[in-house]
């Protein structure tokens, strides 16, 4: 049993790098948490926080509700694996997977029981013998899992162990990892730059950008919902379409430097109701849009617009189909056999249960009960420069309060 929690976790690096900022999270017992973003958002620090190996400079860390920041990282009862698994070349699989537990002194019957348990966990049972040099990348990557479990920790930390295999053994000891996962039930804690990983492994993703969580979610939930522009981008492959344009009634998004104009369906509307006369993000992912020659594109025929292919991807079974409308860029994603040519004209309906609005400004997305507006903070000194920008969860037209500063600005000068 082992519940890991987070709550407002910092790491300022001396120098001033404010790596992780109010890092908060309660981690369940045998949950597998994925930890994904670009290179540099504070994945790896996070990581190396909990295990001991960085100091946090503000915030706290609990394992089992027990406070463990000052704890020393070997009694944390954590094992951490990494990229570089430095196996020991000059000793057998079983030696290599034994070795930890013959350091504390721990009884050589115990030791045999846990190396040949994990060694069927991972399928290791044939090669306790041999040595490193002897097995594939695959199989060296399981022995460094093994050291780890045998020592059977309260959680498992680990950083990207998979980046330097080929693509193909990536694909397999993924799979692998969520298997021996479950048998060994551990709550498991994995780094990865790579959203494809994290959609496949995880029970629940937290997406980190410059040191700040996006979004927490299950795989699906993140997908389906984003919570802003940067998650909707990050997660999947091609990226979600950006569509920039205005709502210039309750029932009309017009493109930006387009003829096109897209119906909103009635929850869009209903939705939507008070972004009558701003600017919006329509976003929809490039597998949901459809070619005019699949089938239900009559039925979407309120939701149509058309560009000309100008890069055409062919991924075998799939083809992804770039283009343009104005300035926004474009992909489609479909069926490789309509075989669509570059320079063409294409013609899609979008599939609007799909769709995702975000506000312009914020990047947010919009959802029921979070259809912001900035709100602006009206100073005493009514200089513009002196205005502060504020995010409130309630709703608010910019026009009004731009009239409201107006107006205080107008008694301000008649005085
Ligand atoms: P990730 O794992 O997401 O690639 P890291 O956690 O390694 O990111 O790094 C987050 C930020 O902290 C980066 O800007 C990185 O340059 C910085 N950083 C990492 N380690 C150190 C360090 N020892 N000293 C100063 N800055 C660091």
């Amino acid at each position: 049993m082992a519940s890991v929690k987070l709550v407002k976790v910092n790491k300022i690096y001396d120098g001033g790098v404010h790596a992780v900022h109010d890092f908060t999270i309660d981690i369940k017992d045998k949950e597998f948490i994925v930890f994904v973003g670009p290179s540099g958002c504070g994945k790896s620090t996070t990581l190396r926080m909990i295990a001991g190996l960085e100091e946090i400079s503000n915030g706290d860390l609990y394992i089992d509700d027990k406070l463990i920041n000052n704890v020393a990282p070997k009694d944390r009862d954590i094992a951490m694996v990494f990229q570089s698994y430095a196996l020991y070349p000059q000793m057998t699989v079983y030696k290599n997977m034994s070795y930890a537990l013959r350091l504390r002194k721990v009884d050589k019957e115990e030791i045999d029981k846990r190396v040949r348990e994990a060694a069927k966990i991972l399928k290791l049972t044939p090669y306790l013998e041999r040595r490193p040099r002897a097995l594939s990348g695959g199989q060296r990557q399981r022995v460094a899992l093994g050291r780890a479990i045998v020592r059977k920790p309260k959680v498992f930390l680990m950083d990207e162990p998979l980046s330097n295999l080929d693509a193909k053994l990536r694909v397999a000891m993924r799979s692998e990892i969520v298997r021996i996962h479950e048998e060994v039930g551990a709550t498991t804690i994995y780094v990865t730059h790579d959203q494809v990983e994290a959609m496949t492994m995880a029970s629940r993703i937290v997406v980190m950008k410059d040191g700040f969580i996006q979004q927490i979610g299950a795989p699906n939930e993140i997908y389906r919902n984003p919570a802003n522009m940067f998650v909707a981008g990050f997660i999947g492959t091609p990226a979600m379409n950006f569509l920039h344009g205005e709502l210039i009634d309750e029932n009309t998004f017009k493109i930006d430097d387009s003829d096109f104009e897209i119906k909103l369906t009635k929850a869009q509307q209903e939705l939507l109701k008070d972004y009558v006369g701003h600017r919006l993000v329509y976003g929809i992912r490039p597998e949901n849009l459809i070619f005019e020659k699949q089938e239900h594109f009559e039925e979407y025929k309120d939701y149509t617009f058309s560009y000309k292919s100008n890069i055409i991807e062919l991924l075998g079974d799939i083809i992804n189909v770039h283009g343009s409308i104005g300035k926004s860029k474009i992909i489609l994603k479909t069926s490789s056999m309509y075989d669509i040519k570059q320079n063409t004209e294409v013609k899609v309906a979008i599939n609007p249960e799909y769709a995702v609005f975000f506000n312009e400004t914020t990047t947010k997305a919009i959802t029921p009960d979070y259809c912001e507006f900035e709100e602006v903070e009206v100073t005493e000194s009514l200089d513009e420069d002196n205005i502060t920008i504020v995010e409130t969860k309630k709703k608010g037209l910019i026009s009004t309060i731009k009239g409201k500063i107006n107006e205080k600005k107008n008694k301000k000068d008649d005085k």
